[in-house]
C-alpha cells in the first residue's frame, strides 16, 4: 500500500513512473536510481527499461531497502501506422511467461538493426560506430540509438546527444534504420494479461495526424489500454494540458514520469515534475494493490 491516509494526498503523491537504468539506455544502475529518486522526494517509483524487465528485482529490492514504494515497470517499443510508439506497462507480475517471451521477441532485432545503423554511419565517414556504441551498452540485448549517440558525442562528432539524433539518428538521416517493433495489440495484451496497466508514453512526441492519433487512442482502449502519460519530461506545459483533455475524452487514467536517463543528458530529474492537473485520475489510484511497499 502507498503510505497515505486520504484520497487527496494520494492524488498529489510525488510519483515518478518512467525512467531508465543501464539495463536499457540509462547510465545509472537500478540501485543508484532508487537512491536518486528517494533523495529527490519521489514517493512512488517505477523503473521502466525499454523492452526489458531484467532490472526489476534489483529496483524493487533497492526501493524496499530505502523505504520507497515501488511499482514494476517497462516501456515497450511498438510500431503503429508505421510510427514508433512507446507503451509503458505498470504493476504487472514479473514472472509472467508471455510477457517475458514478448519482450525477448521485441528486443530480438536490435543487434542487426545496430549493425545496419553502423553501416549507414560509415557511409558518411563515421567509422566503428557499432563497436563504439557497444562500449556504452550495459545489456548486450539492448543496444539502442542512445548508445550510438553517446559514442558520437564522445568522439566529437556532435556536441550533445540531441544534436546526434537530429543530424544522424532520425528518419531520413544516415544512421536511421526503419524497424518493426511489437504490435499495439501484443504490447497491451502482454501487460494486461500479466496483471498490469498499459499507458501510452509521451503522446506529444509522435508525429501523427489527428486521425492517426485518434486511431491510436481508440485501438489502445479497445485492446485494454487504460492510461496515458500527461506529465512527462518530454511534454511542455501546453502538451500536458492538451493530453489532459485527451485523457478525459477517452476516459483514461493519467500517468506522470520524468523519463530520466542520465544526470548529464536528461533535463528533467527524477521526481522533478509538475503535478497532474487536478481533474484527472492518477493511474496509481488503480494500482494500489500492485504497489510493493517497504517493510
Ligand atoms: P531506440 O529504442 O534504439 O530507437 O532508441 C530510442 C531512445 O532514444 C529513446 O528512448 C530515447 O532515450 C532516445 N531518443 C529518442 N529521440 C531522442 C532525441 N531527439 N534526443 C535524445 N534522445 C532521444
Ligand atoms: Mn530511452
Ligand atoms: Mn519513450
Ligand atoms: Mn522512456
Amino acid at each position: 500500500m502507498v503510505n497515505t491516509t486520504t484520497a487527496t494526498t494520494l492524488k498529489h503523491l510525488n510519483a515518478d513512473l518512467h525512467c531508465h537504468s543501464a539495463v536499457s539506455d540509462g547510465t545509472l544502475q537500478p540501485e543508484a536510481l532508487a537512491a536518486r529518486a528517494k533523495a529527490n522526494g519521489v514517493e512512488l517509483w517505477a523503473l521502466t527499461d525499454h523492452d526489458e524487465i531484467g532490472g526489476q528485482q534489483r529496483a524493487r529490492d533497492a526501493a524496499a531497502a530505502i523505504g520507497l514504494s515501488y511499482l514494476t515497470g517497462t516501456e515497450i517499443s511498438v510500431t503503429f501506422a508505421d510510427v514508433t510508439v512507446h507503451i509503458v506497462g505498470l504493476g504487472f507480475d514479473t514472472d509472467n511467461a508471455a510477457l517475458h517471451a514478448g519482450l525477448a521477441a521485441t528486443r530480438g532485432g536490435r543487434r542487426e538493426r545496430a549493425m545496419e545503423m553502423s553501416d549507414g554511419l560509415a557511409k558518411v565517414g563515421i567509422h566503428g560506430a557499432y563497436d563504439g556504441a557497444l562500449k556504452y551498452v550495459g545489456n548486450p540485448e539492448l543496444i539502442s540509438r542512445t548508445h550510438f549517440a553517446r559514442f558520437m558525442v564522445e568522439t566529437g562528432v556532435c556536441a550533445d546527444t540531441s544534436e546526434v539524433f537530429r543530424k544522424y539518428l532520425v528518419d531520413g538521416k544516415p544512421g536511421f534504420v526503419p524497424h518493426r517493433w511489437a504490435t499495439l495489440r501484443h504490447a497491451v495484451t502482454w501487460i494486461v494479461d500479466a496483471g498490469g496497466i498499459a499507458v501510452i508514453a509521451h503522446p506529444a512526441r509522435y508525429k501523427f495526424s489527428a486521425n492517426a492519433e485518434y486511431a491510436l487512442f481508440s485501438e489502445f482502449k479497445a485492446h485494454g489500454g487504460r492510461g496515458v502519460e500527461v506529465v512527462t519530461g518530454s511534454h511542455s506545459a501546453a502538451d500536458a494540458l492538451r493530453y489532459a483533455e485527451t485523457a478525459l475524452e477517452f476516459g483514461l487514467l493519467a500517468s506522470r514520469g520524468s523519463d530520466f536517463h542520465s544526470p548529464g543528458e536528461s533535463h528533467v530529474d527524477l521526481g522533478a515534475l509538475p503535478p497532474l492537473p487536478d481533474k484527472l485520475t492518477p493511474v496509481w489510484t488503480a494500482l494500489e494493490a500492485r504497489v510493493h511497499a517497504p517493510a
